[in-house]
């Protein structure tokens, strides 16, 4: 008889994490430790479940690259014993966590899921059951005994994506997240239904042991592009003491004013080794570089093309990027290389 399926909850805190008192209506934590009592539900399935907590949870605003390394390592720790894990966590900064660990666990073959909720899980309309329920289920699924799932992704309302792919969109709605520049992994209705196209295939011969990266260089920084953004503040940021990356968040397909003194500036920054980063405020679609005489001149300066990577995706690639501690040019050829899915070649 096949073995039940080993599944790790790893609680990093959230609203999905909250109860309301019945007596003063205050929202206090659930208690994850008594997972099954709390939600008998999950008891119909048939999995080992069990359930790691932060002994102190978090609002994801209070997310760190030292938070990503804890749960990166209890991640390492557990790998050999479980066949997937389900995190739960605040939905505020969930992307960049995700797209944070799917750099860090180099040789991921087993499924890793993040989900949360816009309801505490101890209100009536919650929306956190469903997306638990079916995030775990998720992370039992086999096909030809391999994991369906065998990367860093996001289950929230119906919706499976990839990690790195996502942003929060949404502060109200249940349908909280979107992913327009890749198709959305899985929708569960009755069935749940994965796109076997869109999913990171492997095969069991490909499967390598799990290299955990630590080693997160958080140098960087963002200059969100505006008509009339001035040039003594982007003069400011690029003369930061250690800074060592910089996004660039262009207009359209990756455009910047025609400014003479603020292409010496990014000249300048290229020159003393800052690597430049061009990302799009457009959330469909990406950065192409000459296209428009905007971005020509970006192009001929050095500044790298971060094609149809989110922000939160940049972010957390030129942390991995930064910790590796790789020469400027090796760096900025693996910025533009897709290298656990986060942009399209
Ligand atoms: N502020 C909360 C958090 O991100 C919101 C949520 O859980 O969705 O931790």
């Amino acid at each position: 008889m096949a073995e039940k399926p080993k599944i790790l909850i790893i609680y990093t805190g959230g609203t999905i994490g909250m109860v309301q008192d019945l007596e003063s209506g205050d929202l206090k934590p659930f208690d994850f430790k008594h997972l099954k009592s709390e939600l008998p539900e999950l008891k119909k399935f048939d999995y080992d479940l069990e359930v790691f907590s932060f002994e102190k949870p978090i609002d994801s605003s209070n997310m760190r690259p030292d938070s990503w390394v804890k749960i990166a390592k209890i991640l390492e720790k557990n790998y050999a014993d479980f066949d997937g894990f389900v995190i739960l966590h605040g939905s505020d900064t969930m992307a960049y966590t995700a797209s944070a660990l799917s750099f860090m666990l180099e040789n991921l073959s087993k499924p890793v899921i993040l989900t949360g909720s816009q309801l505490p899980i101890g209100t009536i309309r919650t929306d956190g059951k469903e997306n638990l329920i079916t995030a775990i289920e998720i992370a039992a699924k086999k096909r030809k005994d391999l994991p369906v799932v065998t990367e860093v992704a996001i289950y929230f309302e119906y919706q499976l994506y990839r990690g790195n792919r996502t942003y929060k969109y949404n502060a109200e709605h249940f349908d909280a997240f979107d992913s327009p520049n890749y198709p959305i992994l899985a929708k569960a209705g009755i069935n749940i239904n994965f796109d076997f196209h869109a999913l990171k295939k492997i095969k069991q011969e490909d499967i390598k042991p799990l290299v955990v990266h630590t080693e997160l260089d958080n140098s960087v920084a963002i200059i969100k592009f505006f008509p009339g953004l001035s040039n003594i503040i982007v003069e400011g940021v690029l003369k930061i003491e250690g800074l060592k990356a910089v996004i660039l968040e262009t207009f359209g397909s990756g455009n910047a004013p025609i400014d003479a003194r603020l292409f010496e500036l990014l000249k300048w920054a290229n020159e003393k080794g800052i690597v430049l980063l061009n990302i799009s405020q457009c959330k469909g679609g990406g950065v192409n570089q000459g296209k428009y005489e905007t971005s020509a001149k970006l192009k001929e300066i050095g500044v790298i093309s971060g094609a149809d990577m989110t922000t939160e995706a940049a972010v957390t690639k030129l942390m991995f990027l930064l910790g590796q501690n790789l020469i400027k040019k090796e760096l900025e050829t693996q910025l533009i290389k897709s290298l656990r899915g986060e942009l399209t070649k």
